[in-house]
């Protein structure tokens, strides 16, 4: 966080259903120029990368005597070969040149391809991340678009010069003598078939190796993340954990052994067939020069040439693999991109107004995705601004739903709500997170300074307003006692801060963002009672003035509020004061019994905070 720069608006990725193939070819449109220079480079160096060949065919028939037994004299053969070389120097440094633009073109289209896909994923509502394993969507963003970007800079490049060196090559060879060009011509398409099968297996291998190393990934990242590690531990399945590690390791020893034979098989057979095609060119050559039909020069040339074609066709057909292998590639990462962003921004925002927030659900009704039955059913309830509502009732009956459904995690299947009039799905998603203000029990600390996690509430809050929302939260005892303050490093790999202090991060964002409607998640296990006094102080003060949502565990809480909204199976069964529910006698008055009385040995009580 301390790194972040001005916010940007997140980018927005067009959503175009074409064939994966097209859409990569789609990446470079908006490089037209660049690729018309790499395309003149390309044949620029291909040719002249060519064209010593027939220096080296007037080399051979200098230094060959000719009917007469007369040889060519040195001057021209030194002027030959220094010719040649120039011309070797001039081809590299197109290839240089051809190199940069190539890498310009690539890391843009990679640079653009992981700003859309981050800012893709950001966009996704809680559904995609409660839903997708972490270790997938990292992999998407960091190691399937490194792939992307090897393609584009390295195997797209290469194939487009290999073919074009070839097709030079095989067009002189044509001009030199057409019939051995065209032995040679049938022996390279011969050998097609052989690789396209070798090609193919290959193909399935990386497949699966790809697979195994996803299934790796996930299991380490499982395994090694903080609550799974603990998990593991606590049943003591670590032999288990590494037996099933075995597994896939195993896997990907045995199919890395045979992608790297069957890859060394490629190369032995197309060096072989390299040699066998040159041997070829020679014997049929060979008998033509003896027969005195042809020049010495020209068959050396052709079989120069003919050299000259193996390399770039072996690597056609070894990239061409990879080519197809990265469609899957592409295909994944488009995947990602093409994902619906299931809350977004309406088209036309209405704005909230952020004085006197009231909070109203209408008739809402909501089942999680892929479930059947609803978590919020028929709820409706307004809290007007400034007052305090407290949603109680046994664990699973919605109240954490009703938390999402206000901070606009998710819509609503039928119904509405609104703050201040203004339906959520009206508003801008900014708007909505700005109005909208939550202390949860379990709040995320980002691996950074104490200071910048405060300051996540509010991303230009000077150094005073962090120190002052820590002290309104009861930070300030814990910030004396850190051992750098403010400036220590907290989160998963820093300092690690107590559940109650984790909680005092939260009121303390929650104090410089000051929403004008606030959420409260009550602590459901007792925290140490001084604690517990200090954390229900630090909340009364921020509700203060706010409209405000507390799921309600304390007594001295449902006692304060305004109104008490008690939930069961995802529905409203009973509404009022504290006493008027008791008097009722109904669900209140049960969980009042077995839960809220328990509470009310709990000093939080005595304080009367709320
Ligand atoms: P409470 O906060 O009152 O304990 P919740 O709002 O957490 O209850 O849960 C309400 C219902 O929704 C429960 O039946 C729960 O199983 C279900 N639920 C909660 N979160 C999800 C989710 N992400 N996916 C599917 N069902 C969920």
């Amino acid at each position: 966080m301390a790194t972040m720069n001005q916010p940007v608006a997140l980018p927005r990725v067009p959503t175009e259903p074409r064939s994966t193939l097209r859409r990569t070819l789609g990446l470079f449109s908006t490089h037209k120029l660049e690729l018309a220079a790499f395309f003149m480079l390309t044949v620029l160096s291909a040719a002249l990368s060519l064209i010593p060949v027939f220096l080296i065919e007037r080399i051979v028939n200098v230094i060959t005597p000719d009917e007469t037994g007369n040889v060519g004299d040195t001057g021209t053969l030194f002027v030959l070969v220094a010719a040649a070389v120039g011309i070797y120097v001039a081809s590299g440094l197109l290839d240089v040149a051809r190199a940069y633009v190539t890498q310009a073109v690539g890391q843009s289209i990679v640079f653009d391809l992981r700003r859309h896909l981050y800012g893709h994923l950001l966009r996704q509502s809680v559904r995609f991340h409660m839903s997708s394993a972490t270790g997938a969507v990292i992999a998407r963003v960091t190691e399937d678009v490194n792939q992307v970007e090897l393609v584009l800079t390295a195997t797209l490049a290469e194939f487009f010069k290999a073919i074009v060196t070839m097709g030079i090559a095989i067009a002189l060879m044509f001009m030199l003598d057409w019939r051995l060009a065209l032995l040679s011509v049938i022996v390279l398409v011969l050998w097609i078939y052989p690789t396209e099968r070798v090609g193919r297996s290959q193909r399935e291998l990386r497949r699966r190796f790809q697979a195994e190393t996803g299934d790796m990934s996930t299991h380490i990242e499982e395994t090694m993340s903080v609550s799974g590690a603990i998990v593991v531990r606590s049943f003591g399945r670590q032999p288990y954990e590494a037996a099933r590690f075995d597994r896939s390791n195993e896997a990907m020893r045995q199919i890395a052994i045979s992608r790297a034979m069957g890859a060394r098989w490629i190369v032995m057979g197309t060096e072989l067939f390299g040699y066998l095609a040159v041997l070829l060119v020679f014997t049929a050559g060979g008998a033509a020069v003896l027969s005195g039909n042809v020049e010495l020069g020209t068959v050396v040339a052709l079989a120069v040439l003919m050299q000259k074609t193996l390399t770039p066709f072996g690597l056609i057909t070894r990239v061409n693999t990879q080519l197809v292998a990265s469609m899957a590639l592409f295909e994944r990462v488009f995947n990602y991109l093409d994902l619906h962003v299931d809350v977004d921004d309406p088209v036309h925002a209405r704005p909230i107004a952020k004085r006197e927030v009231a909070v109203r659900f209408d008739r809402v009704t909501f089942a999680y995705p892929d479930t059947d039955e609803a978590a919020l059913e028929d709820v409706s309830f307004e809290v007007p601004a400034g007052k305090m509502a407290a949603l109680v009732g046994p664990s699973g009956a919605g109240k954490t739903t009703v938390t999402y459904m206000l901070q606009r995690f998710y819509d609503p299947t039928a119904g509405s709500i609104t703050l201040n009039g203004v339906d959520l799905r009206d508003a801008t998603l900014e708007d909505v997170a700005d109005s909208v203000g939550a202390v949860l029990q379990d709040s995320f600390l980002f691996l950074d300074t104490l200071a910048e996690n405060i300051r996540y509430g509010r991303l230009d809050a000077t150094d005073e307003e962090v120190m002052d929302a820590a002290r309104i939260a009861g930070l300030g005892s814990v910030i004396d006692e850190l051992p750098e303050g403010l400036q220590t490093v907290v989160g998963a790999r820093g300092y690690r801060l107590s559940g109650g202090q984790k909680q005092r991060v939260a009121i303390a964002r929650a104090v410089l963002k000051n929403a004008p409607v606030l959420i409260l998640d009550e602590a459901t296990a007792s925290l140490d009672s001084r604690l517990e006094r200090e954390i229900q102080e630090a909340t009364a003060r921020l509700a203060v003035g706010r409209t405000t949502l507390v799921v309600a565990h304390r007594l001295s809480t449902v006692q304060a509020a305004d109104l008490i909204l008690v939930f069961e199976h995802g529905r409203i069964v009973e509404r009022g004061r504290h006493e008027e529910l008791l008097a009722l006698g109904g669900l209140y008055a049960t969980l009042h019994r077995e839960q809220f009385a328990s509470g009310a040995q709990s000093p939080a009580l005595a304080s009367g905070g709320g």
